[in-house]
């Protein structure tokens, strides 16, 4: 069997599209486009590619995007109290801060320091707490773009095996939840776990959040399953003109002969993830003009 490609690229842009029509409905309704503020804290190259590129697409779909480049010598108490004015500010309807932050300044403190209500990243303890309790408002970008693949596949969720290899707060634990919400039957696995090969080959439904390159191997993969890559690593190549290249947590070749449907590395879960921002930040100014 070869497996059907989720194609994350088709995908993100037909969120997208449904993001740009609901901006249109929400400006005309309300008068004013939903505001999305970006804070970037530091000069790392990476951050910044991914917070212009976040800006750029809030802008594409008629989202107010705006991008806060502060110096990285910046204080935690300077950084709360840009947050403090953006959580005031009735304009704002969604907040994120890029991590990586630089070291003077406590993560944690930061994230704490959303509005829950302008907490597009679905971080803050009282949207984990929320997802938890099965009453979802702000849920993480990442798997909620893996939700949404899983569903483009039209395989049955409900009393599915799922597997959920990685644990974070940002990935692991709220993709584990949101299956749990599908009724999946779901196990998390970890660094500690025994004979995760074993587990992953009970797996209908397999998702790889680990941050290691091509870890997952071929003969770890259920026949028939729907493997969610979510790994983004680069590693070198033996190509003299190319000399990095990025891969999955799964190896993909191999894996691709046994599942029905694969997320590639790139193109795959990574598209997803900046759509669903978009689709967050709607969430959240519909949520703001019409709380419950
Ligand atoms: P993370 O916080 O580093 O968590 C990694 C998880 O993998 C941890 O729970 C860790 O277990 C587990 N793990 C590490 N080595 C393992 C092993 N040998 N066997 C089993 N489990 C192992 O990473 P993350 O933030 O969740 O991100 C995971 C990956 O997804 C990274 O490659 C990241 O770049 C990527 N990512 C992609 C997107 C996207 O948009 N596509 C978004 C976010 C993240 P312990 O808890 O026991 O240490």
């Amino acid at each position: 069997m070869t497996a059907s490609i989720i194609d994350g690229k088709k995908l993100a842009e037909t969120v997208r599209a449904e993001v740009r029509e609901g901006v249109a409905a929400f400006v005309k309704e309300h008068g004013r486009a939903p505001g999305l503020e970006v804070v970037l804290v530091g000069e790392d190259p990476a951050s910044q590619v991914y917070t212009r590129n976040k800006e750029k697409a809030a802008k594409e779909v008629g989202i107010r995007g705006v991008l806060h480049t502060l110096p990285a010598s910046t204080t935690e108490a300077e950084l709360l109290a840009l947050l403090d004015r953006l959580n005031r500010d009735d304009a704002v309807d969604g907040i994120l801060v890029q991590l990586p932050l630089p070291k003077q300044i406590k993560e944690q403190r930061v994230l704490d320091a959303v509005s829950p209500d302008k907490d597009v990243d679905g971080f803050h303890p009282m949207n984990a707490g929320l997802l938890a309790s099965g009453r979802p408002a702000l849920v993480p970008c990442t798997p909620r773009g893996c939700m949404r693949m899983l569903t483009s596949t039209g395989v049955k969720l409900e009393g599915a095996r799922a597997v959920v290899v990685g644990r974070s707060n940002i990935v692991g634990k709220p993709m584990a939840q949101l299956l749990l919400a599908q009724s999946a039957t779901v196990t998390i696995a970890h660094s500690r776990t025994k004979d995760l090969p074993a587990l992953c080959r009970e797996a209908d439904v397999l998702v790889a959040a680990v941050g290691r390159a091509e870890m997952i191997k071929g003969d770890w993969v259920k026949p028939g399953a729907v493997v969610i890559d979510v790994g983004i690593n680069r590693v070198e190549t033996p190509n003299a003109e190319k000399k990095s290249k990025l891969v999955g947590d799964v190896a993909f070749g191999e894996a691709k002969e046994r599942a029905a449907f694969i997320t590639p590395v790139p193109g795959g879960v990574g598209p997803m993830t900046i759509a669903c921002l978009l689709e967050n930040t709607l969430v959240a100014a519909r949520r703001r003009v019409a709380p419950r």
